[in-house]
């Protein structure tokens, strides 16, 4: 079994997730007492949250690479940014380090893959739906993405940090999200990526009438498989 190495804390209630979902696939993929062999190195969220909203991400992916490093040196066999945002970053990771990146957009446009739908919706923070990085990966894959309008993508965006980010889970930013969704669903979308590891904690399959992608299961499951290949 290969030891996963993890850069979380981003936020940290997303990084809790992570560590039960990798030791629960483990267990049933492998049976009895056996569980993931993995290292954690979970950062700060308010320092790293400030140097988002500065844009300094420079700094952030220095930040972070140096994370990369220590895992490598601590004897991780690969990466996993417990974060769809800081992927951003990721090739800035990568040139830290010998060891590879599993990144997250790759494993869940490979489930959309699967599933064989061609256009769906993202829902993130405001870096993720807005911006390039993320979303020139799944389009890589020959799949199409809608994301919400202006005024519901910074609904999306502040439930996030506002909310989910600290644990708080709420009946009225649920109905916010499924609204949005919704309209994705109008607006063609065939599934939804919860392209934020944290908006699994609030919405569910039973919310959505199309399929949702959730990026922390997707994730931790490629990193099982990547564990035990
Ligand atoms: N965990 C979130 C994500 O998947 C948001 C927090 C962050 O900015 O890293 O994008």
């Amino acid at each position: 079994m290969k030891t996963i190495g993890l850069i979380g804390g981003m936020s940290w209630e997303s990084s809790a997730e992570y560590y039960r979902m990798i030791n629960e696939e483990t267990k049933r993929r492998r049976g009895g007492l056996h569980s993931a062999k993995c290292i954690l190195f979970s950062v700060d969220f308010a320092e790293m949250e400030i140097l988002q909203a500065k844009g300094k991400w420079e700094e952030a992916g220095q930040r972070l690479g140096e994370a990369a490093l220590a895992l490598e040196k601590a004897g991780a066999d690969f990466i996993v940014i417990c974060t769809n945002t800081m992927h951003k970053v990721v090739s800035q990771i990568e040139a830290y380090i010998k060891i590879p990146v599993l990144h997250i957009a790759d494993a869940t446009a490979a489930q959309i893959k699967t599933r064989g739908l061609r256009k769906v919706g993202l829902l993130g923070t405001s870096y993720t739906m807005e911006q390039d990085f993320y979303k020139s990966r799944i389009i890589d894959f020959g799949i199409d993405i809608v994301i919400p309008n202006e005024t519901e993508r910074e609904m999306i965006h502040r439930i996030i940090y506002e909310e989910l980010c600290l644990g708080k889970i709420t009946q009225e930013s649920k109905e916010v999200y499924k609204q949005v969704i919704d309209t994705l669903r109008m607006n063609g979308a065939e599934g939804i990526i919860l392209g934020c590891t944290e908006i699994g904690l609030l919405v569910q399959e039973e919310d959505s009438s199309v399929p949702l992608f959730n990026t922390t299961s997707i994730h931790t499951v490629a990193a099982v498989n990547k564990a035990l290949s």
